[in-house]
Formats: C-alpha cells, sequence, structure tokens
C-alpha cells in the first residue's frame, strides 16, 4: 500500500471534501442542484457500459510474447517473422461466442482466440477461433446464423430449435457442427485448446511472391476437454472458472505456451487444389499441406485493469502488416469491414489510438486522420493535416505494394461447387479419425440437444449425419427413435 496520502477528487482534479453524504437544505432537506459532485457520481455510474460485442462478448485476455523459432523468410517479408529468436508482444483475448459478457464460461461453443501482434510494422491481428472451419462460408448469412445461437425474439431464451432449423437447411455447417459437439466443444480451459487463423492469408515475400497460408496455434499444455456433466455442474458454482483459471495460472508463473505453424500452398496451386482453398468450411489436409513450424507464443502477463485493456481491445482481420495479407476467402473480406465497423460503434472513431489498441512502435502511427470523439493525445500537433504537402508531412511508399492478384470471372452470386468439394467428406473424415470412445461422446452430445426439436428437422439433420459416415448417422438416428 502507498504510503502517500491521496486526495479524492472531481473528474476535473477538484478535491472532494465528502465522499458519504449528499448536500441538502436543512438535516431532512432535498438534494441541492448545486452538488455537483452528486450529480458527476451518479452521471458518470449510469454511462459506464458501453455497448456489448453482439459476438465473443465473454473474455479472458493476457499479455505475452512471441519467439521465432524457425525461419520462414523464404515465404513472408513480415518483420515479425525476420529472425530466429527475434521476439513480438502480442496481446491475446479468448472468448465464447454466443454468451453475452456475464455469461458462463464452460458451456458448449466455438472459442475465439484473437491474437493482436505489436509489430515494429504496425499491428498484426490474427482473429481466430479454436476451430479451424466455421458454420458458413458467406458472411451474407452470418447475421442469421448468430441469431439462431442467441435468444428466441419472444421467449428470450436459448433455442436447440433455432439452430437445428438453420443447421438444417445449411449443410456446409455440418463440419464445424461435428466439432462443436465433440468433445472439443467445451475445453477444460483456455490454456489446453488449440487456435487457428481459420482463414486462408497469404505471405508474400521479399521477391514479391505470394503463397496462400493457413495458421496453426497448437497447445504445449495438450488438449483437455470437460465432460458435459462436469460443464454443467461449474456453471452453476464458478461462471467464470476458465477466466479464474487463466489469470490464477499467469499468477503462479504457470505460463501457457502455443507453437505457431503454418501450412503453405504456392500461389498457383489454388487454382487445382481438389477443394477451394478458400472455403472456411474446409481444411487443407496434412497430408497435402504439412504443418511447419514457425515459433512459440507465451502468455505470461494479466492485464493490471480489465475494462482498459480486454474490454476495449479492438481486433480486426484487416489489421495484417507487409509480407501477410488477404485471400478471396468470401467470409474474411467480410469481417475486413465488420470489426473496424463495430469498434467504430462500440469504441469511437479513435478505438485505435486506446493505448491496447495503440501499436507500440509509435513511430508507425502517421495517418492524416484528425480530430472526432476522444482524440485524447496530441491529434498531430501544429503538423501538416492534409497530404500532399510541403511540410514533412508522413508520405506513402509503393514499396508496400502488393503483387497484383488474378481475378476473373463475371460478377454474380456463385453457389460453391458441388463434387468431391461437397460438404460431407470432411466432416466424415474427423468422425472416422476419432476414437469409438469419442464417436459415442459426439453422438450422444448431438442427441441430448437435437431430442428437442421437431421431427422434421431431426430427420432431416439424420440425412447430413448419414452423407458424412453411415454409422454417424445410424446412431444418432437410433438414439432420436428414428430406425
Ligand atoms: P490429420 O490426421 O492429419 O489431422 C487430424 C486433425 O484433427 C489433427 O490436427 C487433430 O488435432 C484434429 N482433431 C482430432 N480430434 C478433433 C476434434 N474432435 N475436433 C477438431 N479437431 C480434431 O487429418 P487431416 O489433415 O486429413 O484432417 C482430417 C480431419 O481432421 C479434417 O477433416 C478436420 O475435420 C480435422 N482437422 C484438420 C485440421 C487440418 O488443418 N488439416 C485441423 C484440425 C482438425 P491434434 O493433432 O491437435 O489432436
Amino acid at each position: 500500500m502507498s504510503e502517500k496520502k491521496k486526495t479524492l477528487t472531481t473528474a476535473a482534479g477538484i478535491p472532494v471534501p465528502d465522499n458519504q453524504t449528499s448536500m441538502t437544505a436543512g438535516e431532512r432537506g432535498p438534494v441541492l442542484l448545486q452538488d455537483h459532485y452528486l450529480q458527476e457520481k451518479l452521471a458518470h455510474f449510469n454511462r459506464e457500459r458501453i455497448p456489448e460485442r453482439v459476438v465473443h462478448a465473454k473474455a479472458a485476455g493476457v499479455h505475452g510474447t512471441f519467439t521465432v523459432t524457425k525461419d520462414i523468410t523464404k515465404y513472408t517479408k513480415a518483420k515479425i517473422f525476420s529472425k530466429v529468436g527475434k521476439q513480438t508482444d502480442v496481446f491475446g483475448r479468448f472468448s465464447t461466442v454466443a454468451g453475452e459478457k456475464g455469461s458462463a464460461d464452460t458451456v458448449r461453443d466455438v472459442r475465439g482466440f484473437a491474437l493482436k501482434f505489436y509489430t515494429e510494422e504496425g499491428n498484426w491481428d490474427l482473429v481466430g477461433n479454436n476451430t479451424p472451419v466455421f458454420f458458413i462460408r458467406d458472411a451474407i448469412k452470418f447475421p442469421d446464423f448468430i441469431h439462431t445461437q442467441k435468444r428466441d425474439p419472444q421467449t428470450n431464451c436459448k433455442s436447440d430449435i433455432m439452430q437445428w432449423d438453420f443447421w438444417s437447411q445449411v449443410p456446409e455447417a455440418l463440419h464445424q457442427v461435428t466439432i462443436l459437439f465433440s468433445d472439443r466443444g467445451i475445453p477444460q480451459g483456455i490454456p489446453y485448446m488449440n487456435g487457428y487463423g481459420c482463414h486462408t492469408f497469404s505471405f508474400i515475400n521479399a521477391e514479391n511472391e505470394r503463397f496462400w497460408v493457413k495458421f496453426h496455434f497448437k497447445t504445449q499444455q495438450g488438449i483437455q476437454c470437460m465432460t458435459p456433466e462436469e460443464a454443467a455442474r461449474i456453471v452453476g458454482e464458478d461462471p467464470d472458472f476458465h477466466t479464474h483459471q487463466l489469470f490464477e495460472a499467469i499468477e503462479q508463473g504457470e505460463f501457457p505456451k502455443w507453437t505457431l505453424s503454418v501450412q503453405i500452398m504456392p500461389e498457383i496451386e489454388a487454382e487445382n487444389f481438389r477443394w477451394n482453398p478458400f472455403d472456411l468450411t474446409k481444411v487443407w489436409p496434412h497430408s497435402d499441406y504439412p504443418l511447419i513450424e514457425v515459433g512459440v507464443m507465451e502468455m505470461n502477463r494479466n492485464p493490471q485493469n480489465y475494462f482498459a485493456e480486454v474490454e476495449q481491445a479492438a481486433f480486426s482481420p484487416s489489421n495484417v502488416v507487409p509480407g501477410i495479407s488477404f485471400s478471396p476467402d468470401k467470409m474474411l473480406q467480410a469481417r475486413i469491414f465488420s470489426y473496424t465497423d463495430a469498434h467504430r460503434y462500440r469504441l469511437g472513431v479513435n478505438f485505435e489510438r486506446l493505448p491496447i489498441n495503440a501499436p507500440h512502435a509509435t513511430k508507425v502511427q502517421n495517418p492524416y486522420q484528425r480530430d472526432g470523439a476522444m482524440r485524447f493525445d496530441d491529434n498531430g500537433g501544429p503538423g501538416p493535416n492534409y497530404e500532399p504537402n510541403s511540410f514533412g508531412g508522413a508520405k506513402e511508399d509503393p514499396a508496400f505494394n502488393e503483387p497484383p492478384l488474378k481475378i476473373s470471372g463475371d460478377a454474380a452470386r456463385y453457389e460453391q461447387k458441388r463434387g468431391v468439394d461437397d460438404d460431407y467428406i470432411q466432416p466424415g473424415n474427423l468422425f472416422r479419425l476419432m476414437t469409438a470412445k469419442q464417436q459415442w461422446e459426439l453422438i450422444e452430445n448431438i442427441i441430448k440437444s437435437l431430442k428437442n426439436v421437431p421431427n422434421e428437422i431431426q430427420e432431416k439433420m439424420v440425412v447430413h449425419f448419414r452423407k458424412a459416415d453411415k454409422a454417424y448417422g445410424n446412431g444418432i438416428a437410433q438414439g432420436l427413435g428414428l430406425m
């Protein structure tokens, strides 16, 4: 505890004589309007909440370090990967998806795995999940899908019917549904799950060659999962279980680590690969594109203030640095828009200036943006606020242009092609690589949820499960009394 006596002040820094008693006209009289301190206290309290994230509202955050262990400079010129041993600060935010900010941690849900790397050429945000794929491959479906994960418009309760109704009509969801209802659907804790960049991104090397890339963070703690029974008990006993667990581990010096690996596809191979490599509902099989080790991420420092560092943390897939870029993945393209849009709404137009979001190499934050709500740095000082200018202002640098990306085709709304690139093979492959126990648990978990929905939706789902694998579909049909 600090020895120095601190005087309580108003927000304007004026000493406060009394924080327990409001100013009244006489001992029993009404409160005086001139008690501005009381007004300020109540008014600020009324405004403490900022809009909650529509998805990924409940989270734990932690700082850490990324260290390069293997040389991948032939694929990317990104400075974060420029030499073995190089270290970069990172902040991670690990969330559930569907629940509100106060919801329980140990629920069956995908987990957000959002990382901000404070590189010397600006912040690289990798806003991934603990699963390598997603429920949909086109963001035009995203608001509908998320509505099915949230609350029924009439009852305000979660609804198994809404989600299975949607999934039964969107077979591309089957792969992610299979992961969600597998044992990995409820992690034992944040340190015990993998993270994936999910989308296909691009790497660009010093020769300006493009490679397609997928990012994988494999837990060094080992995958550990929770049984549904254990998870349900903990929901009641300690809804913030995963948040506590991570915070306490870091306080005790138990720093979780993940190995970062990448899968690399030369640009030209995307054209003839049997899967659409930009489809977010698909993985690249390891046998086609093996994992290449890159480095290790260690999380080792707890935030000092949750609101400042975790609630105000704003990640966006649009934050890529030279040497890392986008791909034609339709979901990625939409997320490039929607994350920054959400942050402007939630935090205001100057959200990138907040300390948790600002690059650590501050000299890289040089745009000509000025003013806007809550601009609390020097706002560019006396420097020029337009470009081109003759007064030494920052200038564009064509050296950072990316190699052109060849695109062809007619503008239209395309359905994903079927055939070998179908929605059933990969979920079936996942089912087939599970042990008999894992298969049985998957089927049990699905039955527990699917038994609550109308028969016609159950039947549609059984058709999908059977197409993935006969035994998968038959197990569920049997459990639902449909055979
Ligand atoms: P591999 O045998 O080379 O890889 C299988 C992968 O599945 C491993 O990464 C393993 O992770 C992971 N896995 C095991 N159980 C589960 C589960 N319940 N939920 C999610 N992932 C799990 O095969 P392929 O690369 O050919 O892929 C086969 C299937 O494995 C895919 O269809 C996909 O469903 C799944 N998968 C593939 C990934 C990829 O990038 N290729 C990544 C993750 C899953 P671990 O080694 O950590 O146990």
